[in-house]
């Protein structure tokens, strides 16, 4: 608190983002970071960006960069908008398409929590609608459950930090209930294995699909994330862009993020050994007597059913392995594990087993 502050920030409780310290031998495996690093291309096309070129501002609409992008997914450069890491993007869609007076937004009890952080610093009333008891959302409580027309959904799909994909069928069906209201599917984890509802765009003109280059292109460093929609959704996100910063992507980011967007190859091969990992760890994970829940994501969600969550997340640090645990309701006994490489996850199952055997 603070005499200097203006009010709503007296109220906001801003989101925790997973610690990163400077350890030396630390396993990291708490902010579901790519174990192997950035397409080459990638960092090549970084380092000739770096001239003297740069003390010219950068392209303020990332042209060329929307431009991969719509030619990837199959769109027009129009439908494609940037920022500076998709917690950005999220927040110009919470500012530009969720604060609708007298209506509240609809979103699982249980998922990204910036989403929360977002409705308080923009002052949006959420009704916060509970996953079912196998964690996975609901689509007919986002369409038979609509109590009044709300300000907007979102969701992530894979969900976070769940793991657990939706069908696209759910989505669609969804996106059709509620059709004259933002549908937003946050998919930062799509390409470890769930489908994409940008399959979604050309029926439905409400689907907003947000992406980030942090976790399946390896460049969590660089901050660049965007969002797909159709054209008058992204001409509302231009509005708040150009409102609060034109200038959000520089150009280092810019090239990166295209090379990277254009190096196919790197891309399915590295893409391929996290998901190989993942379902080796869960297999590990389960015969250590975890339950594990079906994931999608490069991080898979596991309680054990003798071990208090918080007390193995504290005994795995002190052996320098970091995971993340929430002390939150329904979760709490639950670990969020980040999939590293095959020995990255030999090194934590090893480790668990001591660990589970000395407390027994
Ligand atoms: C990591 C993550 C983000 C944020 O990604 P950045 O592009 O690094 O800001 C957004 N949504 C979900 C669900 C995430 O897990």
């Amino acid at each position: 608190m603070s005499r200097f502050w203006s009010d709503h920030l007296v109220d906001l409780t801003p989101y925790v983002a997973g610690e990163q310290p400077k350890v030396a031998n630390l396993l990291k495996l708490n902010t579901n970071e790519h174990p192997y690093g950035p397409s080459p291309r990638a960092l090549d096309a970084i380092k000739a960006a770096a001239t003297e070129r740069l003390r010219l501002y950068p392209d303020n609409e990332s042209t060329a960069l929307r431009e991969a992008i719509a030619a990837l997914h199959g769109l027009d450069a129009g439908q494609v908008f940037v920022g500076n890491g998709s917690d950005e993007v999220l927040a110009h869609i919470f500012n530009g398409l969720f604060r609708r007076s007298g209506r509240t937004l609809l979103m699982p009890d249980i998922t990204y929590s910036f989403y929360r952080t977002y409705c308080t610093l923009y002052k949006i009333p959420v009704r916060l609608v509970p996953l079912a008891d196998d964690f996975s959302i609901r689509a007919r409580d986002y369409i038979d459950g609509r109590d009044a027309e709300p300000a907007g959904i979102i969701f992530s799909n894979p969900n976070a930090p769940t793991g657990i994909a939706m069908p696209l069928d759910d989505i669609r069906a969804i996106a059709r209930a509620n059709a004259d209201v933002p549908v937003v599917v946050d998919e930062a984890y799509v390409d470890f294995g769930a489908e994409s509802a940008i399959a979604l765009l050309k029926e439905h003109d409400n689907i907003v699909v947000v992406h980030t280059l942090s976790k399946s292109r390896s460049l969590a460093g660089l901050r660049v994330g965007f969002a797909v929609a159709g054209s008058q959704i992204v001409e509302g996100l231009n509005r708040v862009k150009d409102s609060f910063n034109s200038y959000p992507v520089d150009s280092l980011a810019q090239a990166g993020a295209l090379a990277a967007i254009q190096d196919t190859d790197y891309f399915e091969q590295t893409r391929q050994a996290v998901i190989d990992a993942r379902e080796q760890l869960a297999q590990q994970l389960t015969t250590l007597g975890f339950q594990v829940l079906p994931s999608r994501a490069n991080f898979v969600f596991a309680r054990h059913p003798a071990h208090d969550g918080a007390a193995l997340s504290r005994a795995l640090r002190a052996q320098n392995i970091l995971v993340r645990h929430f002390s939150l309701p329904r979760i709490d006994q639950f670990l969020r594990i980040t999939v590293g490489t095959p020995d990255d996850c030999a090194r934590l199952c090893n480790t668990l087993v001591k660990i589970l055997t000395k407390t027994h």
